[in-house]
């Protein structure tokens, strides 16, 4: 029964969480929550859930908000592969061209998802994304 084992451990909350499960550092510059797990071959942040390899990410975002729609997936506003920190996740579009739209406008965007003033509330990631300060709970 280690499915089950593992999954019932998976309903603690993400979010400072660094328990072996749930490995992250937090950047306290940006509010990230770097990956410190097990990574997949192209860099990705990796857990092993329900029989599979996830991105953890995705882990973290059905956590807290749900399930991704159908056709959509993650993007990172930090730009940062291994952050975890469900403030610098946004649904988008599965479309490459509409993924790429959507990082010209992550680097140029002036509110975040929760609609604070990115002038005034947003860092710049050295990525060239950018993150939320309300949202990260820098602010
Ligand atoms: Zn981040
Ligand atoms: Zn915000």
């Amino acid at each position: 029964m280690r499915r089950i084992t593992k999954s019932s451990r998976l309903t603690s909350t993400p979010r400072g969480d660094r328990c072996a499960d749930w490995p992250v550092e937090v950047d306290p510059i940006y509010g990230c929550e770097i990956w410190r797990g097990k990574r997949s071959t192209d860099g990705y942040p990796e857990l092993w859930v329900g029989g599979r390899n996830r991105r953890a990410y995705y882990i973290a975002w059905e956590r807290a908000r749900g399930p991704v729609p159908q056709g959509k997936e993650l993007d990172h506003t930090c730009r940062r592969t291994l952050c975890v920190a469900v403030a610098h996740l946004e649904v988008v579009s599965r479309s490459e061209n509409e993924r790429r739209k959507q990082w010209a406008r992550t680097s140029k965007r002036a509110i975040c998802a929760a609609g604070h003033d990115l002038w005034l509330h947003g860092r710049r990631t050295p990525q060239a994304g950018i993150v939320c300060l309300i949202c990260s709970g820098l602010k």
